[in-house]
């Protein structure tokens, strides 16, 4: 009999891995290289490799990955960025981090990621970059933001890739779909480290440099400063894990597929349940399988009755944060942001979900 139901379960990921996770963290732990070891240069390598893009750069955590990516880019006051309303809030924190607004768009109802269609009323003079965020998974629509982009020129499009590393969009990865991409390995993230860590994205040779740059205190060489820069490296040990993970990943993913997969067959007709929607030209790995309901207090009571743990990705939009209520702009309506905001719930979700556990959650939704 399995343990009680697992959100994510991480414990299951390690007894897997143990060997190899454990190996690697004592090559670390033997030659002593705790900052910028050659663990760091190597994931560096394969993660570039495996999402097809020319510069990875590893940082400290997928929030620093977004700041140091602004940073990059020259982004600061005066400036606009536009962006998702819908989203975990180190999106638009970080535009305000760096003196710049956040110009919230209202998303698509069914994938709740941003509608590509209300972007250009957003476009200002002041307008420098555009962050989707590839929200639950779910590459948001790449293809047409760069084409947007292109129109007006000097327009970044960041991808926020925290949630939806190993997903795909027209046969490519995410994080190598725009000018920059960015990802977090934070534990629970589809690639996760066993703490803080991130990476970002491009195949601009002179961002790449600027990046790296500032990751260092915006350091040329050692104690000559050309930049404002942070202290933004990812550890060696964080490295290790991750490199570790990356040798199952593909593994990984195929069963998040799969497993998605299974949830909307077996939720399939129950018509008080709005399911997910995948466009046809991508996929989801799933970093939260949400769906979305009228009564969602009643059903989250329901489900908490029964041991089902449950979360709520995200309840209060950013634009009605009190942090962000004043600073941030809003460009049209975002009606359809808040009627998400009031029915998403997300149910157990990663590639260790047993078919019986999944029935089990699957059955107590029915009831
Ligand atoms: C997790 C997450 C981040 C931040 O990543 P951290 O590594 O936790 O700093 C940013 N954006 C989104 C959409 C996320 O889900």
């Amino acid at each position: 009999m399995s343990a009680r139901l697992a959100f994510i379960d991480l414990k299951a990921q390690y007894a897997r891995q143990k060997a190899k996770i454990d190996a690697r963290i004592h090559a670390v732990l033997d030659h002593g290289q705790y900052i910028m070891g050659p663990e760091v240069a190597e994931l560096e390598e394969k993660l570039g490799h495996y999402t097809g893009v020319d510069y990875c750069i590893s940082v400290s955590s997928g929030t620093e990955a977004l700041l140091i990516a602004l940073m990059a880019l020259g982004i600061g006051p005066g400036d606009e960025v536009i962006t998702s309303p819908f989203t975990f809030v180190a999106t638009a924190e970080v535009i305000a981090l760096v003196g710049a607004i956040p110009v919230f768009v209202d998303v698509e109802p069914d994938t709740c990621n941003i509608d590509v269609n209300l972007v250009e009323a957003a476009i200002t003079p002041k307008t420098r970059a555009i962050m989707p965020v590839s929200l639950y998974g779910q590459p948001a629509d790449m293809a047409e933001l760069n084409a947007l982009a292109a129109r007006y020129g000097n327009i970044a499009i960041i991808e926020d890739a925290a949630q939806s590393f190993g997903a795909t969009y027209q046969e490519r990865r995410s994080c190598g779909l725009s000018s920059v991409g960015c990802t977090s390995f934070f534990p629970s993230k589809p690639l996760g480290c066993y703490g803080d860590g991130g990476a970002i994205f491009t195949t601009d040779p002179d961002l790449a440099k600027a990046i790296r740059e500032i990751r260092v205190h915006g350091q040329e060489r050692r104690y000559y400063h050309t930049r404002i820069g942070v202290g933004g490296r990812m550890d060696t040990i964080q490295a290790a894990v991750v490199l570790a993970k990356l040798e199952e990943f593909d593994w990984e993913v195929e069963r998040r597929l799969d497993i998605g997969q299974r949830y909307l067959d077996l939720l399939s007709g129950i018509n008080t349940v709005q399911l997910p929607v995948i466009r046809a030209d991508r996929t989801c790995v799933w970093a939260q399988f949400t769906l979305q309901v009228d009564d969602r207090d009643a059903v989250l009571a329901k489900l908490k009755a029964q041991n089902i743990p449950t979360a709520v990705h995200y309840p209060v939009p950013l634009h009605n944060q009190p942090a962000y209520r004043d600073l941030c702009r809003i460009s049209g309506s975002l009606a359809r942001t808040e009627y998400v905001a009031n029915r998403v719930f997300s149910l157990p979700m990663h590639p260790f979900l047993a078919p019986d556990a999944q029935d089990q959650i699957v059955a107590a939704l029915k009831a």
